[in-house]
């Protein structure tokens, strides 16, 4: 067993100090780290726990009418917050289609957000072929069990999938994660959070060693009217999505103003659909326009052995999501 040291911050720049070294790690609800250091999957050589830091466990209004949540909320005070049910609630959804009850009352935001992947080969490390894992050894989900992988810019050295729900949703509402590090601040627009694979498929992120999220802001409401999360899994709870469609419309009259559209389960990082949301703005609701819409988001997809059934599943997904955001299903 490794020799582990622990320390308690209790302010962000005592965090962020402790934590500059390599091999030291941020420790929130624990969810997935401690079953990641238990599978020896992680091998930190200290822990820094953010707990009991105060501040970052708030809720609050942003001047231009958006939302902060500190990276300590849990993810079950975020989906059951007042203004998030009122004002986000696809990322509410998003949060409560997440994990279990229990599991969320745990999990915090900024655990959610750097939550690794669910690849059954990178969790068994009696599998030497993980480039995640183990870089340089290769990939055993390539030409092996690959029925949850990605579909989407998938990398010839990894095709993991990000298994967030949450992250789905503050891709679509272009979120901005704020983060304090060595250097000082900085706050992260959500697309540039997360990382595709690339020839570093061992980097999830684009945060540096020592960095601290401390917070994830949200834009101000335009989608609250019109949102649906859609979370396709093998049960009805308790399971991480196969495939997931955070989908939100502006909507004047019944022609699409503005759509924002993200996939969940079929990339490394959460996938905007971009050229969906370009097909569906300014047209109506049709099942004509919405077929022509998701088949855009595939167009690129390639399929392994065993998850060539996602790609219509995302397709057939969005169709239903977009439907139920914008009340026509
Ligand atoms: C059985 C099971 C089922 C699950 N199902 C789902 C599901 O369906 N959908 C879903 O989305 N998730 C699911 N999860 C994952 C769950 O959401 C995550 O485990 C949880 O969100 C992680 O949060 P945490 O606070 O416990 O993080 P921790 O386990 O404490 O930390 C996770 C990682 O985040 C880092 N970290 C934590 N906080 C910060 C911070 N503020 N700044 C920088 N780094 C930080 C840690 O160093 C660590 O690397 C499931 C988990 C389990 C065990
Ligand atoms: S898909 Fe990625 S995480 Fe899974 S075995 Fe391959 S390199 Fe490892």
């Amino acid at each position: 067993m490794d020799a582990i040291s622990y320390e308690r911050a209790t302010d962000v720049g005592a965090a962020v100090a402790a934590a500059s070294q390599p091999g030291v790690v941020f420790i929130g609800g624990g969810t997935n780290l401690l079953d990641l250091m238990k599978g020896g999957v992680a091998r930190p050589v200290k822990l820094v726990d953010i707990t009991h830091i105060s501040g970052m466990d708030r809720v609050s209004a942003l001047p231009d009418g958006g939302l902060r949540i500190g990276a300590l909320v849990r993810n079950s005070d975020a989906a059951n917050h007042a203004w998030v049910r009122e004002r986000y609630p696809l990322l509410s959804q998003a949060f409560l289609a997440g994990a279990s009850a229990q599991l969320r009352n745990m999990a915090t935001v900024g655990g959610n957000l750097m939550q690794r992947t669910r690849c059954y080969y990178f969790y068994d490390t009696a599998f030497v072929q993980c480039n995640k894992r183990n870089p340089g050894s290769g990939c055993a989900a390539i030409e092996g069990n690959n029925r949850i992988h990605a579909i989407l810019g998938a990398s010839p050295q990894c095709i993991a999938t990000n298994p967030s729900d949450m992250s789905v949703a503050l891709a679509a509402l272009d979120a901005v994660v704020r983060v304090t590090g060595p250097r000082g601040e900085r706050a992260i627009p959500f697309a540039d959070f997360h990382r595709l694979a690339g020839d570093r498929p061992d980097l999830d992120t684009t945060l540096q060693q020592g960095e601290l999220i401390t917070a994830v802001d949200l834009p101000p409401p335009l989608f609250a009217q019109h949102a649906h999360y859609l979370k396709v899994r093998d049960r009805a709870s308790y399971a991480f999505a196969l495939v997931s469609v955070a989908a939100a419309l502006q909507m004047d009259g019944g022609t699409v103003k503005a759509a924002r559209v993200a996939l969940g389960g079929v990339a490394h990082k959460p996938w905007r659909a971009t050229a969906t949301e370009q097909a569906l703005t300014g047209k109506p609701l049709s099942r004509d326009t919405l077929q022509g819409a998701a088949a855009l988001a595939v167009r690129d997809a390639k399929a392994y052995r065993d998850n060539g059934f996602k790609i219509a599943l995302a397709e057939r997904a969005i169709v239903r999501a977009v439907e139920q955001a914008g009340g026509v299903a």
